[in-house]
């Protein structure tokens, strides 16, 4: 299924040293992908399909044995979608114009 709105793509990094958790290290590179125009989807949590709620308003939500947890999550928006969708509504437009 292929959406004409923009995506927004949600990815989890962990601080590469020997202090991660295994279960950070699992989401390492994880990525959620959003369809900006239900964004009431998003909630204010991420969850995994393993894990559960990973992320929260106030940031991460794992408890690593080794202390807080120091991952952080990389927004991306992806707009190659909306300029498609703004290329086809400015074509109609000058074919609307066009035989106007
Ligand atoms: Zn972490």
């Amino acid at each position: 299924m292929r959406s004409n709105m923009p995506t927004m793509k949600i990815t989890w990094h962990i601080k590469k040293d020997l202090l991660v958790c295994p279960v950070c290290r699992s989401l390492e590179g994880y990525t959620w992908t959003f369809d900006t125009s239900k964004d009431d989807k998003m909630g204010d949590v991420l969850k995994h399909p393993v894990y559960g709620a990973v992320w929260g308003l106030q940031g991460s939500l794992i408890k690593e044995e080794n202390g807080k947890c120091r991952c952080e999550i990389k927004h991306e928006v992806d707009l190659s979608d909306a300029a498609a969708r703004l290329r086809k509504i400015r074509d109609r437009l000058a074919t609307k114009l066009g035989r106007g």
